[in-house]
């Protein structure tokens, strides 16, 4: 039968391990004190607030996220997640050229999530070894997609593209611009400005990294009225739960805690980075909460994944991302399972 045809489309597969392990492939911030998750669960604990259901639309939620932004409430798009934001947002190519042009290597969902609604994903890669925006590729190709999706910083190259390369292509094409900041706290970065000065950029961000907040599901889009707009007419009324929100609002009160994890997190990573050099590893510098290191061909880094697997550490691996094919992807970790990750590795390569 033809709806069957769906079964052909990619998705994410978890391998399935059966024993403990280090869960160090998720991006998921282990820098944040169990006091911090339980200031925030006293904030939640009426169990009735899983009775009710949120605004439609979440309007007074986005005057609190406007206010700790600095933005106006206007511009402020609540989504489940920044993965929700991704959805939507290219829903809007279902209504346009249906095409989008991703710049690869890259976070896949954006490829995943267009292929399965039956559009096409172009690519334009970074530049071999630096890790560059091609500006001048994007501007040639960009005018002829909806949408243009770069995630910055960077997964899994964990690099920042510049805020003047990313005004230059904003003020270059038409398309919407998708800016994935995910990770933008760890870089203490942003180019939410931008959306005051152009139509055209849409802004993603999630609590699910910096605010170790991934199980809540709660991300917002920053944006144009008349991005926003769109938003509103694709997105379903009730698309976070209320308990999720409360949460949410009380961490906004709690960000010290986040301040000082992505200090404590920043300092490990720096001695990660040393260490996986000193293994002629090549790690790619990061400004974000994993590394991305070379093991020096498809076939190793297969091999590396599969025995870190079995010694208890998951990381990702990124043998079929173009430009990253002997690469492997690791969240960093408190000092002491850092340690043990690299003398673990140490042993293997
Ligand atoms: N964008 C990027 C680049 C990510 O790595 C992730 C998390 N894997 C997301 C978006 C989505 O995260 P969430 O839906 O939890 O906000």
């Amino acid at each position: 039968m033809p709806w069957k045809s769906v079964l052909s489309l990619s998705f994410y597969e978890e391998p399935n391990v059966g024993y403990k392990v280090y869960r160090l492939h998720f991006n998921e911030n282990l820098f944040l004190p169990r006091q911090y998750y339980e200031k925030l669960l006293s904030a939640a604990l009426d169990p009735e607030l899983i009775r009710y259901y949120t605004e439609p639309l979440n309007p007074t939620f986005n005057e609190a996220l406007a206010r700790y932004l600095n933005v106006d409430a206007g511009n402020v798009f609540t989504v489940a997640g920044g993965d929700e934001g991704l959805r939507l947002l290219i829903q809007f190519a279902l209504h346009g050229l249906r095409k989008i042009l991703i710049v690869e290597p890259t976070y896949s969902m954006p490829r995943i999530l267009a292929e399965s609604m039956g559009l096409t994903a172009n690519q334009v890669l970074l530049r071999d070894g630096t890790y560059e925006l091609n500006l001048e590729e994007l501007i040639r190709l960009g005018g002829s997609h909806d949408i243009i999706y770069l995630c910055d910083p960077n997964n899994p190259t964990g690099n920042l593209f510049s805020r003047e390369d990313i005004e230059y292509l904003v003020s270059h094409v038409d398309s919407l611009i998708v800016i994935d900041e995910a990770y933008a706290e760890f870089a203490r970065f942003s180019v939410i400005d931008l959306t005051r000065d152009y139509e055209n950029i849409a802004v993603i961000r999630t609590f699910s990294k910096a605010w170790g907040l991934a199980g809540l599901r709660v991300g917002y889009v920053v944006a144009s009225d008349t991005v926003i707009d769109g938003l509103k007419r694709l997105s379903l009324p009730h698309n976070i739960p209320y308990t999720s929100m409360v949460l949410v609002l009380r961490a906004l009160e709690l960000r010290d805690y986040v301040e000082r994890g992505i200090d404590n997190m920043v300092s490990v990573r720096d001695i990660m980075t040393k260490s996986l050099d000193d293994l002629g590893l090549n790690p790619i510098p990061s400004v974000t909460n994993f590394i991305t290191f070379h093991v020096g061909s498809q076939e190793k880094a297969n091999g590396v994944h599969e025995e870190l697997l079995r010694r208890g550490f998951v990381v990702r691996n990124l043998s079929g991302k173009v430009l990253c094919e002997d690469c492997l992807r690791v969240t960093v970790p408190p000092m002491n399972v850092a340690e043990m990750f690299i003398s673990t590795l140490e042993n293997i390569v």
